[in-house]
Order: C-alpha cells, then structure tokens, then sequence
C-alpha cells in the first residue's frame, strides 16, 4: 500500500492560493469568481497537480471540466454578477442574484423530487428514485457531494445549496423492505453527488445490511462515482482503504455483483498512475469497473478522444458503457453538441475500436421517458429522418423499438425533435403523457447513470 497522500481542497474562498493560479490573467480568475457565485466549483489538489495541464490554461479540458468559465454562463447573467462583486455587494445580495439567476437555468424545480419516488405502505421513499423496472436509485445522505465538481453536473443545483432540491436518504431499512416487496428488482445503484466520499464505516452501513438481508433478487450493487479520477487515494491510501476493498470484496463473497459504474470525461483522467493503480486494486477486490461519459463541447468532442479513452479503459479492465447527451439543465448552453454531430463523433470513434470496446452505448439521451440512443441519420421515402430507440423506458414495452424524428441539424434534445412522416407524436407519447403529464410540466428529473 503505498504512503498517504494530503488531501488539499479548493473552492471559491481560497482558489488563489493554488500555486498555478499565479501564472493567470487577473481577468480570468474574476471570471471564476464571477461564475463561482452562481454554479459550484469544487477541486482538490489531485485535480490541479496531476489532471490540470496548466500550461494549457485557459483551454485546458481539465481546466474547463472542473473551474467556471465566463461564457458558463448566459452575458446578461455574467454582467448582472460581475457588477455586484465590483460594486462591493453584500453576501445577501450575492445570493439573492445567484438563486435568481439559478432557477433560469432550468434546475429541477422543486416540486420535481416527488417524481420517481418508490412509495411503500403509502409513505414516500425520500431519497430512492425507481423509474426503470429493474433498478432502484438510492441517494445516501452522506454521499451527496463529490471530491471536485463537474462543471456540466446535471445536479448542480444540490451543491449550491438549493437545500428543497436534495435527495438523500439514510432509510437503508425501507430500502430492504421495498425490495422485499418488489421482487422486480435486481439492481440498487449508490448515486449521489459520490457515494465513495463517505467512509468505508458509513458505506457499509448501507451495504451490509443489503447483504445480510434476505433479498434474492438483489443481484447487483452499483455504485456512481467520480473518485478514480478524482481522488484515487480513495482506493490506494486513505485511512479507510483497506476497509473499503474488503468491503467490496464482502459484496461478491455474498454472491452478488459489485459495479463501479465510473466517470471519465477525458482520456488525460486515465493516465495518472495512481488512477492505473487503484483500477488495478478495485478489480482485484471483485468489482467491475463501467465507464461513462457524456460527450461535451470544449472537453470531448473529438472522436479521437473517444477512442483513445475506450480503448486504454479496456486495457486497464474496464468496461465502456455509456457516452451520454449533456442535459438540459445549468451551463448546457457551454456544452452541448448538437445531436446529429453527436452520432457523427460516436460512429467515427466506434467505427474505429475493437469489439471489447464496443460495450460502449450511445450517443443517449437521459429523458423523461427514458434513455433514447440516436441511432443515426436516414432518407425514408424522400424524407431526411433521425432514427431513435429507448435503451430504457418507463414502460419496457417501448424498449429498442426503432423510431424516427425530422432531421434537425440543431437539435440538442429529445424536446426538440418532431416525429417523421407527418406524425403529431411519437409512438409512446400518448402513454407517457397520459400517465406522466405531471413529469411532463416539470421538467426532467433522470439520472446519467
Ligand atoms: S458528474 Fe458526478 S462527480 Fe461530477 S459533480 Fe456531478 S455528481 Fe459529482
């Protein structure tokens, strides 16, 4: 095991202490500020010395991955901020403007937690979310922030104290109870935030009751997380380490399946040998290691990336899984890629690797009525057409039916598409609005994972 590394975090109060930041225009560190006010910015001193390449900086991906960037947000938006700190505004004032300016960027509104929420005895389950038959999504209280943020994290407005927009739970023993009663189920997904910010002590107490219970068909435990790249020490040389692995080797000694279903946005996060050494770690402790990403504007959006990534995870042992749409929610505008050029990058990347790596799904699309991959673009009868299936859904029925929207260069979102050949709806739109109409007028509250 090797030495313990300190653990340094950065956020909005000392940012200017990172050596680095010396070397940078004042201009750009009031734009961090500026944007720091309003979208959360987290980073520790992993991210700064082994993933930032600051001679880069400003382009740097990692940079733009993990540190607000002016056009983040909306000029009027920047403008309305950047007067306030100049003029010297109070605290309340700044937040005040920052909440106003938040809830235009499209944050799940409150009233949007209720949806999805597994009831049990006609209690709500606060902090589980069950959309898709098979997987339940469990949010532990103690998990609900990460070790840096993602500046494209569609659950922004959680870290920006947006307290109403939480979830979190601590109910492991409901859990079991709606397990037991819903036999339905075979997955519980651990999602935060990350999950593996907790301690080995605090994780297993949400995990070793699931073990110890009886619960047939739980067959699979995953976990969402961001640590590999983050903090690998997590794995390496935390205090904890060695209670975590023996935790998760606990999981597969219990005939269950341990997934890691890890985020790597970009080649450079696999190179680090900390980051090799704790996938090498994890998997000997039994765990899978899925990975995934959405494809995002200024960072990824390079099919060259993408295969550079795919390839060097199946090396390493990891299972490509997922390459996502950015959502529609906080600095969407920054990074999304329109959906016809997002297929464009996926083909020329997945034309290009072998079939491990073709695990790899997408380009999809995290929306209300499920996971809808782009499966390319077609004439049909003289009509240029945008081919489209559910990965998952709501209702299985609608699973890997193939179905087709006009062609739209633009399009971003499932929201903007229109259906081919004259069509008012989509095949499952009828359904989805009669039986979500309440979803439907409040936004969309899915999970990347
Ligand atoms: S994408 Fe994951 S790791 Fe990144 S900020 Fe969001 S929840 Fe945290």
């Amino acid at each position: 095991m090797q030495k313990s590394c300190r653990y340094k975090a950065y956020s909005l109060n000392n940012f200017r202490d990172i050596p680095q930041m010396e070397r940078l225009p004042e201009e750009i560190k009031f734009d961090i500020e500026v944007v720091g006010h309003v979208l959360p910015f987290k980073a520790n001193n992993f991210v700064v010395d082994h993933l930032i390449d600051w001679d880069r900086v400003p382009a740097d991906p990692l940079f733009l991955l993990t540190f607000p960037q002016r056009d983040m947000l909306l000029p009027h938006h920047y403008e309305e901020m950047a007067a306030l700190l100049k003029g010297g505004a109070d605290r309340a004032e700044l937040k005040a403007a920052a909440n106003r300016i938040r809830l235009q960027l499209n944050p799940h509104p409150a009233g949007q937690i209720s949806h999805n929420i597994p009831s049990l005895d006609g209690e709500n389950l606060d902090g589980m979310q069950h959309k898709y038959r098979e997987t339940v999504l469990f949010f532990p209280s103690q998990g609900q922030t990460c070790h840096a943020y993602c500046s494209f994290c569609f659950r922004w407005p959680q870290f920006v104290g947006l307290s109403d927009l939480k979830f979190a739970s601590r109910e492991v023993d409901r859990l079991i109870d709606y397990l037991q009663t819903n036999p339905q189920v075979t997955d519980v997904l651990f999602t935060g935030g990350d999950p593996l910010i907790m301690s080995a002590r605090n994780l297993a107490q949400y995990i070793e009751p699931l073990l110890e219970a009886d619960l047939p068909n739980l067959r699979r435990i995953r976990i969402g997380t961001k640590a590999l790249s983050y903090w690998p020490y997590r794995f390496l040389s935390d205090n904890d380490t060695e209670d975590l692995l023996a935790l998760f080797r606990k999981v597969g000694e219990n005939g269950k399946h341990l997934a890691l279903m890890a985020h790597f946005n970009h080649p450079r996060e696999l190179a680090p040998e900390p980051v090799r050494q704790a996938i090498a770690q994890i998997r000997q402790a039994g765990a899978i290691i899925r990975t995934q990403s959405p494809l995002l504007r200024h960072i990824n959006d390079d099919p060259a990336l993408w295969i550079q990534m795919w390839n060097e995870q199946v090396d390493l042992g990891c299972v490509p899984y997922y390459m996502f749409i950015a959502r529609d929610t906080g600095a969407q505008h920054y990074f999304n890629v329109p959906l016809v050029r997002a297929w464009e990058i996926f083909r020329e990347a997945y034309r290009q690797v072998g079939g491990l790596c073709r695990t790899v799904r997408g380009p999809s699309m995290s929306a209300n009525p499920g996971k809808v991959q782009v499966l390319g673009t077609s004439e049909v009868m003289g009509e240029k057409v945008l081919q489209l299936r559910f990965i998952q859904a709501r209702n299985p029925d609608w699973v890997h039916r193939p179905f087709f929207a006009r062609y739209d260069e633009q399009a971003t979102w499932l929201s903007d598409l229109k259906p081919a050949f004259g069509e008012e709806r989509f095949f499952y739109q009828k359904e989805f609005e009669q039986d979500y109409r309440e979803n439907l007028e409040e936004g969309h509250p899915e999970d990347y994972e």
